[in-house]
This record gives structure tokens, sequence and C-alpha cells, in this order.
């Protein structure tokens, strides 16, 4: 594997290191929200921060940042371990935020004491009316200068359970008028009857994720905090809540998130194609989702390899997909074994071959590497082609097959096309061919040669596949565009074609996620969900043509 490049974070660590700034420490964290499945640009904060923890001898925790008892639930905190794995990782210590709402409430009687903290009345919409804007400064609160043991009774009775939902929170005493709307006296506290997933009842006030994640960053000693560029402002929140309580204060770094072409990455929205309908779960391989990825058949290692090679950035940009298929190709161009299949038959019979005879010929898996194994395949009177490969009226440059010339099936014969068959609409039904048993293995002893080469199966002894042919979900390169309206107009309607194909037997008991080469057609790999024993079900990862400029 490639090795790591430097960037701007790598080059801030690196400066730490030299000036003794963490005591030659290196720790940071992957701190997922358990409310939803892991997507390609989590891969990106995943290969990130477990990369630097590798790379530099450190640690990174995994933390869930589970504060919000609504959306959150335990399939997800499996799935996101799962998948963290998968590509290829492994925690230093795994945390939950909720572990820390003893100590978070501590400390917000702490900052209470210190007269950093109060209890507010206003309701939500007050509160957004009080803060401002851009240009104008917020206005202070009627509640602002409640005296600090007013402020701790309040405090204590909220985490009681002595009122409602919504009709108090605590906030952080800054300054109404800051320039940063962030430091606008944020909410620091709210109340919220709900259970949660992990301490169940126990609270009925859950902590803001401004004011846990720094804690949480700083009671695991984290050094570096890195978090995308939509945080930039809360950093100085960050810095203000560990600045204020004299605790330990690690160093945030913000980056810039992952954006793909065609597709939409935000739990928010893949939530909407999945409940309503546009795909089949948080698995359909078309999902960015790891889960949906990885049942395409996309290899950890080409994410790992793509997300290596985007690097980490300072702004916004949009990635093109085309890399991201370009990195499967590669690896999969390595790693995947060649097999016989045909995804649009068409029967061609080969009237010289003897009708009950069948032929067994021994294929390598890997053409340029033999040793790695071979199979057997049968040959046989009748086979399916590829219907692609067949035109009556081919121009001069067409190298397949047409009526009067010859190519090679691979490994095979050399076959000449000498008749077609029609149905009543004129359409070819059937290819009448002839071989030459001089070419057996696919060459000739005379030496003529012939351009084309293609595959073929043995009609009576092919497997029929349910086989699924993915395109890109969206298509337009960025659906979030607002031109389009809801990004929902501009999904691809033809993003999934279901067809039958004929695969080699020796298919027959592939395993769930085997990938294989159909050879010159694209990458498949066995479906994980919908494969039965003796009866593999094929989704295609991705066509062997290559569009990434390099
Ligand atoms: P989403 O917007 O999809 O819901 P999120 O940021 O709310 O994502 P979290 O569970 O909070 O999801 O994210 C965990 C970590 O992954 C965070 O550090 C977050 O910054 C990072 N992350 C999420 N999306 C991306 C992305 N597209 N590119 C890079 N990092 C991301
Ligand atoms: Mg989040
Ligand atoms: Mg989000």
């Amino acid at each position: 594997e490639t090795a790591s490049r430097t960037n701007f974070i790598r080059e801030v660590i690196d400066a730490d290191l030299e000036s003794g700034k963490y005591d030659g420490r290196v720790q940071t964290r992957f701190p997922p929200e358990p409310n939803g499945y892991l997507h390609i640009g989590h891969a990106k904060s995943i290969c990130l921060n477990f990369g630097i923890a590798r790379d530099y001898e450190g640690r990174c925790n995994m933390r869930f940042d589970d504060t919000n008892p609504l959306t959150e639930e335990v399939e997800y905190v499996d799935s996101i371990q799962a998948d963290v794995r998968w590509l290829g990782f492994d925690w230093s210590e795994r945390h939950f935020a909720s572990d820390y709402f003893d100590q978070l409430f501590e400390y917000a009687v702490q900052l209470i004491k210190k007269g950093k903290a109060y209890v507010d009345d206003l309701s939500a919409e007050e509160i957004r009316e009080h803060r401002g804007t851009l240009t104008e400064p917020g206005t202070n609160s009627p509640y602002r200068d409640r005296t600090i043991e007013e402020n701790l009774d309040l405090f204590m009775r909220m985490k009681n359970g002595e009122f409602e939902d919504g009709s108090r929170v605590l906030r952080a005493k800054i300054d109404m008028s800051h320039p940063n709307i962030v430091m606008r006296d944020p909410t620091l506290y709210r109340i919220r009857k709900a259970p949660h997933h992990r301490t169940g009842d126990k609270w009925v006030i859950y902590p803001m994720y401004d004011f846990t994640h720094c804690i949480s960053d700083s009671i695991e000693k984290v050094t570096h905090s890195l978090c995308t560029l939509e945080f930039k402002n809360n950093r100085e929140l960050y810095d203000w809540v560990l600045d204020t309580l004299e605790v330990y204060h690690p160093q945030q770094i913000e980056f810039a998130r992952l954006n793909l072409s065609y597709t939409v990455l935000s739990k928010r929205r893949l939530i909407q194609l999945v409940r309503e309908g546009y795909v089949d779960g948080w698995d359909d391989p078309r999902m960015p989702t790891m889960v949906g990825l990885r049942r395409r058949g996309i290899p950890a290692a080409a994410i790992r390899d793509f997300c290596e090679r985007i690097g980490v950035a300072k702004a916004d940009n949009l990635v093109d997909i085309a890399l991201l298929e370009h990195c499967v190709r590669e690896e999969l161009n390595r790693t995947a074994p060649r097999i016989m299949g045909v995804l649009n038959p068409i029967k061609a019979t080969i009237e010289n071959y003897p009708e009950d005879q069948v032929e067994w010929f021994e294929m390598p898996y890997f053409p340029d590497e033999p040793e790695k194994g071979t199979r057997q395949v049968p040959f046989s009177r009748t086979l399916y082609l590829e219907r692609d490969d067949f035109r009556e009226e081919a121009p001069r440059k067409f190298f397949r097959l047409a009526p009067g010339r010859e190519v090679r099936l691979r490994y095979a014969y050399y076959v000449t096309c000498t008749d077609v068959i029609k149905d009543a609409e004129g359409n070819v039904t059937e290819l009448i061919l002839r071989y030459d048993p001089e070419t057996k293995g696919g060459w000739s002893k005379d030496g003529r040669k012939v351009k084309g080469t293609l595959h073929w199966v043995s009609a009576n002894h092919a497997l029929e596949c349910e086989t699924r042919l993915y395109d890109r979900l969206f298509t337009v390169e960025n659906p979030m565009d607002k031109q389009h309206g809801d990004f929902k107009n501009t999904i691809n309607e033809d993003s999934l074609e279901m067809v039958t194909s004929y695969v080699e037997p020796s298919l027959k008991d592939a395993e769930p996620g085997l990938q294989v080469q159909f050879e010159r057609l694209g990458y498949f790999c066995v479906d994980t969900r919908d494969s039965k024993p003796g009866q593999p079900v094929f989704n295609r990862t991705v066509t062997l043509r290559d569009s990434w400029a390099r």
C-alpha cells in the first residue's frame, strides 16, 4: 500500500512533536454520532484519524457522541464498529460520551460557580430572537443575571426532573454581542425526558455537542482533535470551555469534508432515500454507505487508497467519483479471479461440432499468473455469446463476430459465422458457426491471426444467475446544487438494471462476497444478502472502462 502523504495536519503534528507540546504523544479519536450508518465521507475521517495514530505510533479512540437520546440506537453503534473494523482499523479504547455524563454535570456546576453559566427560562424561539445576526449584536436574556445560588438551585431541579422539556436551559455566560455568533451565550444543557440507549432514564437533562465534545477530548487526553470545516466557528467555544475550566486542552484542527460527485453524503439525506423507498435499504449497493459499498463489492483497500489519494484540504471541494472507481479497478485487477459470464446472450450453434461432445478446458484464474490456480470450463456445440459481440452489418474495424468473419473463442477454438437465424420480425435469434478443430486452445499452427477474442459459455452447462447492473444513483455531478431544487429531483431512474446472466458452472458454489471479473465486462461480486447455496446472485461493482483522467 502507498505510504501516507504528508498534509497540513501532519505538519502541525510534526511541529508539536518537535516543540514537545504534548510530551511527544499523538492521540486522535473518531467521534461518530450513532444516529445512522457510516458513509464514505466518514471513511475519510476514519483513515485520517486512525492513519495518523498508526503512523505516529500514537493512539486513536473510538468515541460515540451519544448526547441526543431521540436519534441514537444500538443498531447504529454495532454497524459503526463493524464498518471501522472492516476498513482495517481498530481503536485503542472505546468510549461513549454518555459515560462522561456525571463528569460533564460536575463541570457544568463548576461553570455556574465561576459565574460563567446561568439557567435561562426563555423558549428556544425567544433565544433565537435574542441571538442577533452577523451584523446585529444579540440582546441579553432577562434571566442572565441570576445569582450563582439561584442558578445552582435551578440546575439541580432541572436535573431532578422538576421542569418540562424546553422550559429551561443552561447557557454559558460569554457575550451577547460577540462577533462570533457561536459565542453568544451558547446552550450547554437542555431538558429532554427521553430514555437514553445506554443510561436509560437516569438523566432528563442532556449536554449539548459543543460542551460535550471538548470535555470528552480533554478527559481522554486527545492531542489533536480533527473535525470538519463546519466546526471552525465552534473552535472558539471549544477553547473557551476548556480554558474557563482550566483543564487539559487538545488542539482542534478543521479539514474539508469529502464531497463526492453524483452522490450525497449526509446521513439526513441518505435516511430520506431509505425511508422514501428510492433504494432498498441502507445496504443497497447504490448507497455511499459503508454497508452499501461493501455489498457492491468495493474492497476496503480501495477505499483506503482513495482516501490517501484525495488527501486532506483546508477548503471544500467536489471529488470526482471516477477516482473512487479507478481505485476499485486497480485493486480488483490485482485480486479478482477472471471467469466467463454472458450478460446479454445470443445462442450460437457450431454446426460441425459433434452433437454429444463436451470438452473441458483448463483456464487460469489470472491469465498473467497461471500459478495462482485454474479451473475446468466445459465447451459444447451450443454456446451463449454476448449479443453485442455480433453485428450483421459490421464496419471493417469491428473485430468481433459478423457473417463470414473468424474470431477466437477464449481458450477454445477459432470459429467463423456462416449463417444467422431470424424470427418473424427479422431479429437475429441464433448464430450458426463452424469451428476449426486444428485451433484447439485458441491458436493456430498455420500462424493465421484473428483479431477478436470473445468470451462464451456452454449453454447446457451455464448457471443462470440473477445479476444487477448498477449505475450512479444521481444524474448530475452535484445533486445538492440549488438549481436542481430538491436533490431527489436528480435521482437516476435507471440506476439499477436487472438481467439474467449465464456464467460458467465453476461459480455454482461461490461464497457470498466473492469478487470476480467477468472477462471483458466488469467486476462483479456474489451478493451477500440474496444469494442461496448453489444459486449465486451477482452485483456489478464497476465496469472495466476507466474514465479517470490522470
Ligand atoms: P452527516 O452530516 O453525514 O450526518 P456528521 O458529521 O453529522 O455526518 P458524525 O457521526 O458526527 O456525522 O461524524 C463523525 C465524524 O466523521 C466527524 O468527525 C465528522 O466530521 C466526520 N465526517 C462526517 N462526514 C464527513 C465527510 N463527508 N467528510 C469527512 N469527514 C466527515
Ligand atoms: Mg454530527
Ligand atoms: Mg450532520
